[in-house]
């Protein structure tokens, strides 16, 4: 309390990490709204830093954030929260199991579609195309993990469409290109070469797919000596263009 109520406001060194969430809590319950203000703001400066707490922190302090953020309304903590929270699962530094609870519970959907991406991903069988076990250690519900059923598959098909189906390279109506025949036959033989080519992760992992196509296909030779150089770009921008597509509607996979 003596920081919320001392003037001038302590500097945010002063004031160990730990004590900002219960601090910046206190002052938006009393209605201190400079020490709120105040404590907020040293929250989402502590966090963005290079030295940021949630660089190594367990789950339960993700929780007591976003619970504070939604509290006091506060969408720049949320919004970096979720996304060191999401980054943190998907390189396999914390479980994804008490984010999907989480996020499903308070509607944090861009966290809950990342944690099941996560989820779906650690339940894959290594590369085979198998059944995905239903039985796991995540402590889901049998609704939650119905999700995850539905975004294996989903995206198992869809990958499987994509790979056969080579994108098509976006040709402006001003612009020419005097050997187009050339550009499309090798554009379509090397997508098909790169998504067949046998690499140490599941189909399902559809971004990181096409992130591989992506760095494969600006280095690939034969695209770069067969086709123009505005057909390539647009082919490769297309295939960019399409990994955010996918990544931003996710959660229809996952039929959330
Ligand atoms: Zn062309």
């Amino acid at each position: 309390m003596w920081a919320l109520t001392t003037s001038p406001l302590p500097k945010a060194s002063q004031v160990p990490f730990s004590h900002f969430i219960a601090l910046a809590k206190l002052a938006h319950m009393y209605g201190f709204r400079l020490a709120r203000e105040w404590a907020l703001a040293c929250l989402y400066t502590l966090i963005t830093s290079d030295y940021s707490p949630l660089r190594h922190a367990p789950s339960e302090l993700f929780v007591r954030l976003l619970h504070l953020a939604l509290r006091c309304s506060d969408a720049r903590i949320a919004v970096v929260v979720q996304s060191m929270w999401s980054d943190r699962i998907h390189i396999g530094q914390l479980p994804a199991g008490p984010a999907i609870v989480f996020a499903e519970e308070y509607d944090f959907r861009l966290l809950l579609v990342h944690a099941y991406y996560a989820q779906m991903l650690r339940m894959v069988p290594g590369r085979a195309l198998g059944k995905l076990p239903v039985a796991d250690d995540s402590g889901l519900s049998p609704s939650q993990k119905t999700h995850i059923l539905e975004g294996y598959y989903s995206l198992l098909v869809y990958w499987r469409h994509l790979r056969d189906n080579p994108l098509d390279i976006p040709l402006s109506e001003s612009s020419t290109c005097s050997s187009h025949d050339m550009c499309v036959a090798a554009w379509k033989d090397r997508w098909t070469y790169t998504a067949e080519y046998p690499i140490p992760f599941p189909s399902v992992d559809i971004l990181r797919r096409l992130r591989f196509m992506k760095t494969s296909l600006v280095e690939d030779r034969t695209l770069q000596s067969c086709m123009s150089s505005r057909c390539r770009n647009a082919a490769l921008g297309a295939l960019v263009k399409k990994t955010h597509e996918i990544g931003d509607n996710m959660f229809h996979h996952f039929d959330l």
